[in-house]
């Protein structure tokens, strides 16, 4: 039986044979949180801007729109507290660590993203109800518009970082930043358009399209949130890589099975059984567990492994790994 050391208490061996990954995962830890206290700043930012385009106009859609951006800094607050919880090492309480802290401010982020569907669609109905040609003020659509492109950019940041560091708390607020930069493009639009064309349809209409895309975000972005809270399997290439790994280093065992994996942001849980020649010393099993775990760390970065070693009677055919079937017989 090998524990699931590794990021939890890190023994000197594994410490000198991965110190990519472990040191990846120590500085992706502190980047992210510098990360989300750049989003709080921006967040700030962006508010800033907006409230100073309705003081400016005394827009009502400026406005409200400023007034949904309050709901953005506490986001942001919210996925720093989370990825301050996430980055804590494991403890007596959560001895896999709280890595899945990173999901709860995802899910908090989809729900958010809903929101603002929602207060688009609304603002779309009130505006097919009533349609008035908006106040148009220059200087108030440059503000809101400056908002606008400081979001998107900032958005583009927290995307790419998100996935290069399997963050799901950095993806999430970049979603949520992203889908407030179709809110100021549908403002900036409704804006500059309307009082152009003397369309008053324009509005309603471009903002129903945008809520409609922005819903389907949301719900995307729950059901990301929800399998990384269910234990979801990593893909079926992942899978399969662990598989051919197990199999590949096993060397001395006869077989693997009850193969079980679950993602959780950029750290993988695995654990199996380990069939091997009832007579093998536990010396020796303890050596090919070691080969397997640190094959799969070196493959597949950090992960937690729980190895459960057993005789060869407990071999099963179904759905096993066949390491090497002839030391069986
Ligand atoms: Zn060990
Ligand atoms: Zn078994």
């Amino acid at each position: 039986m090998s524990l699931p050391y590794g990021l939890i208490t890190p023994s000197p061996t594994l410490e000198s044979a991965m110190p990519l990954s472990q040191h990846d995962v120590a500085f992706h830890t502190s980047s992210k949180i510098y990360i989300a206290w750049i989003s709080v700043g921006v967040s700030l930012l962006a508010f800033t801007l907006k409230y100073a385009a309705w003081t400016v106009t005394g827009s009502v859609a400026l406005y409200s729109d400023a007034l949904e951006t309050v709901i953005n800094i506490v986001a942001a607050f919210g996925g720093l507290i989370a990825l301050y919880i996430a980055s804590k090492p494991a403890d007596d309480n959560h001895t896999y660590g709280h890595f899945k802290a990173e999901y709860l401010s995802s899910v908090m982020e989809s729900a958010m993203v809903v929101v603002t569907a929602v207060s688009i669609a609304r603002e779309a109905w009130i505006s097919w109800q009533h349609p008035i040609m908006p106040d148009s003020s220059l200087l108030g659509i440059t503000l809101n518009g400056t908002a606008g492109v400081l979001n998107f950019a900032w958005a583009r940041i927290l995307l790419n970082k998100g996935a290069r560091w399997r963050s799901p708390a950095l993806t999430a607020a970049g979603r949520h930043v992203m889908s407030d930069v179709w809110t100021s493009l549908t403002l900036v639009c409704t804006f500059s358009l309307v009082p152009l064309t003397g369309f008053l349809w324009i509005d309603p209409l471009l903002a129903s399209l945008i809520a409609c895309n922005i819903l389907r975000v949301g719900f995307v972005m729950i059901r990301h949130s929800i399998g990384g809270l269910m234990d979801e399997a990593p893909d079926t290439e992942t899978r399969a890589t662990i598989r051919t790994l197990i199999q590949q280093n096993g060397k001395g065992a006869i077989e693997a099975h009850d193969l079980r994996v679950r993602a959780v942001g950029a750290i993988l849980f695995i654990d199996f059984h380990l069939v091997v020649p009832a007579q093998l010393s536990v010396e020796n099993a303890h050596t090919i567990c070691d080969h397997i775990e640190h094959a799969l760390k070196a493959a597949l970065g950090p992960a937690l492994i729980g190895i459960h070693v057993e005789p060869e009677r407990e071999a099963k055919n179904k759905n096993a790994i066949i390491i090497s079937p002839c030391l069986q017989d």
